[in-house]
Parts: C-alpha cells; structure tokens; sequence
C-alpha cells in the first residue's frame, strides 16, 4: 500500500528521519575526487565534517564510500583499459581512500574500520551475520565502518551504480532508520538537471513513485549520474519501513540539515511508515 503525500506526513517522515539512531550514508566517486580524478581533500573533509555533525547528534553512522577506483586511476595516473585493469586500480584506490578518511575523522579523535564486501557476502546468511555482528562491535566502540564493495574480487560488480545497492542492502539488512545517498545532483528532478533549466526538485516520493519512475526513464542517459540505481535504492528501503533521503554532497551541512528535519533532497517516504508511529 502506497502512502498518502499530505505536507503533514511528509513532514512526520522528515522528523523521522532527523532522530534516526543509525543511519547508512552513502558518497559517489564524484563526491571525493575532482576532475583529474585525484581525491580531493576538501570533498572528502566536508563528508567527514558533515558525518562528524550527525554522530554529535547522536545517530551512528556506517559509512559507504566509492571511489576506489576512481582515486587509483588519480594515484596511478592511468585509467585502465581493461577490468583487470580496473580492479587493480581500485586496490590503490581504496588503501589511499583509507588514509585519508583515517587523518580526516582524526580531526573528530574518531576511528574508522574497512570493510569490503561482495555480493556473496550479502547473499550467504553466515557471512551476512558476520559482518553484521563486526558492525555492531564497531558501532559499540564508536567507530565508524567504512564499506565498500571488494572491486579486486567482484568482477561484474565494477559498475556505476552498484554502491547504491550495496547501501540500501546494508541498510535493510543492518535494520538502519535513515539512508543517505549523497551525490552531484540535488535529489530527484522532473527531468535532467544537468541539462534542462526547468527541471524541478521532486521534494518527496511515495504513491507517486510510478509517475516519478517514468520520468526517471525518460530521462535519464549516460550523462544522468546513475539516478536510476539511487532512486531504485532508496525505494528498496522505503519498502522496509525505512526513510530515505537522495541529496547533493555539496550542500552545505547536508546531514545536519536531514537531521534537524529541513526539506532537503528527496525524501523517500517509508511504505507503512507514516503511521506506524
Ligand atoms: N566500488 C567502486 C569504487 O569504489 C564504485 C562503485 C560505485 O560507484 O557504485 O570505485
């Protein structure tokens, strides 16, 4: 059964979202490097000062992070041809990727933990517990996971897009209150935003999510930044009871904005979460 989209309910899922006691926050490849594809250390300390402000709020946040690859190809200086190629960038990647969340949540006297993951471990109902006992033990010492998809070993799963599934996975499965896709676009449009003027923020989806997937469909390209896998993502976990919110990594203090219930992004309305307060 879909929701009803009254202002009133869509601000109760707001409020929702803002006490949430665990959250999953996801950062795209193009959250963390510039164009040289070179991390870039500003990106990456905004993210770390934004989870910074929800954790002084006192929500847990378990971190997804991409840019493996993307930061091995900055650090190598080559792009990779190949998968094979790919994979062994994102090696390079991810142990850079490390270091720099390691000093960046040093500012905040925080640790953080890695944790790569592949579809298996997502699959299989002892790895799965595993990981989600070592995520508890970490959440308890009040460190924050860092995940990311194992690139070297999972072969089909270097794909735009596949870090918004693995989020939305681990949210269901971990049971979060709140997921967080944070990307280059403000949420989700009426159409391109990097293309067409008159596209509008759509503030919230819920019963429309129908009308909202056609548009996506229609337009959405190469060029669209994956909007599609987030939108699919953040449904999956509305469909849980879960709130979700698509936002843009540069908005300033982007998550304590979510956290003190401001219209931010779009809001993804729980399916049988409005009421069940
Ligand atoms: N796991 C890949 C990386 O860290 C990216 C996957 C994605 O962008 O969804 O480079």
């Amino acid at each position: 059964m879909s929701e009803m989209m009254t202002p009133e309910a869509i601000d109760r899922v707001r409020q929702r979202a803002a006490e949430a006691d665990r959250a999953v926050v996801k950062a795209g490849t193009n959250s963390l490097t510039d164009e040289s594809s070179n991390l870039d250390d500003e990106k990456l300390d905004k993210l770390v000062d934004d989870i910074a402000d929800l954790r002084e709020r006192g929500t847990d946040v378990i971190l997804v992070s991409s840019g493996a690859v993307g930061a091995g190809v900055g650090r190598v200086g080559y792009t990779g041809e190949t998968v094979e190629e790919s994979q062994a960038l994102s090696t390079v990647g991810q142990s850079h990727l490390m270091r720099r969340y390691t000093e960046s949540f040093e500012r905040y006297d925080t640790k953080v933990a890695q944790i790569l993951l592949t579809e298996h471990d997502l699959e299989n109902t002892d790895r799965f517990t595993n990981f989600r006992n070592t995520i508890e033990t970490l959440l308890s010492w009040d460190v924050v996971p860092i995940i990311n998809e194992n690139d070297a070993v999972a072969t089909q799963e270097i794909r735009i897009g596949d870090n918004d599934m693995l989020s939305s996975s681990v949210a269901i499965g971990v049971g979060v209150d709140l997921l967080v896709t944070l990307t280059d676009v403000g949420g989700v449009y009426t159409g391109n935003p990097k293309r067409d003027p008159d596209a509008e923020r759509i503030e919230a989806v819920g019963d429309n999510y129908d009308e909202v997937q056609a548009i996506i469909d229609e337009s959405s390209s190469s060029t669209f930044g994956g909007i599609q896998t987030k939108v699919q993502g953040a449904r999956e976990v509305s469909e849980h009871g879960i709130p979700a919110v698509i936002a843009k990594s540069t908005e300033p203090d982007v998550l304590d904005q979510i956290a003190t219930g401001k219209e931010v992004g779009t809001l993804f309305v729980p399916i049988n979460g409005v009421t069940d307060e």
